[in-house]
């Protein structure tokens, strides 16, 4: 199977990529919504919300600071930098959607990303509009502080909060890239997660769908390729071969 796969990705002119938190649990980041995760825990759940955010500020940033900002200092794994690789050194048009935070794509050198439930680059203020840099929120809250804007406004970090909508744009993008994509990677991701999942549809019938996941997904029956492995070793094989017969 893999051989036919190395040959479909060779063939692929334009390829999309969705992934979701699997990708990153090899990069040592906590898949939180996993059966042990601490999503399970119901005041984490209840916090991390808009509707915290505005009304309990500072229980928001009580399970934001325990939840996000140690994986700041987490590096990309071999998935990550394999999907840069087909970009970078085998000159193929890759757009990735992810459901991820944690900006793994871009440290690995991908350039076309659309973050669909944010980042955690940045912070900005819902009262005036003013960006912070997510270090600033940061050093506020190890300062016990809770993160305030100069105009008086408590800053709120660019992820998509359960409450908030997805960014337009973002949305639109990502859309697009799975309408006009010939292959379709998905990594990572259990495709349960709406509207996420619900880029799959937007596929072209004659493209390729790869899906990559230790778990089986719902969308298994419907995919060209599975591999039920980790991507982290999966995907650098997969792209590795890209190098042998290119004549
Ligand atoms: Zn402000």
């Amino acid at each position: 199977m893999l051989a036919r796969c190395v040959e479909r990705l060779r063939a692929a002119r334009k390829i999309a990529v969705l992934t979701g938190a699997g990708i990153s649990t090899e990069s040592g980041i906590p898949d939180f919504r996993s059966p042990n995760g601490l999503w399970q825990r119901r005041e984490v759940r209840e916090s991390i919300t808009r509707s915290c955010f505005f009304h309990q500020p500072e229980r928001f940033y009580r399970y934001f600071q325990e939840l996000f900002l140690p994986w700041t200092d987490i590096e990309p794994n071999g998935a990550h930098r394999a999907l840069a690789q087909l970009e970078q050194k085998y000159g193929k048009w890759v757009a990735v959607a992810t459901q991820n935070i944690d900006g793994l794509h871009q440290a690995a050198g991908s350039s076309q990303v659309a973050e669909l439930h944010g980042h955690l680059r940045t912070a900005a203020c819902p009262d005036c509009g003013a960006v912070y840099d997510m270090a600033e929120v940061r050093q506020a809250l190890d300062q016990k502080r809770t993160p305030a804007c100069e105009c008086g406004g408590v800053i709120k970090p660019d992820v998509v909060l359960f409450g908030d909508s997805l960014d337009p744009d973002t949305w639109v993008k990502a859309q697009v890239w799975m309408q006009q994509a010939d292959l379709i990677f998905c990594i990572g991701t259990s495709l349960t997660v709406t509207p996420a999942n619900t880029l799959i549809d937007r596929r072209r019938r004659d493209s390729a769908l790869i899906i990559i996941n230790l778990e089986p997904t719902a969308w298994d029956d419907d995919a060209d390729f599975v591999f039920h492995e980790k991507a982290g070793e999966l995907l650098p094989r997969l792209v590795g071969q890209l190098d042998g017969q290119f004549f």
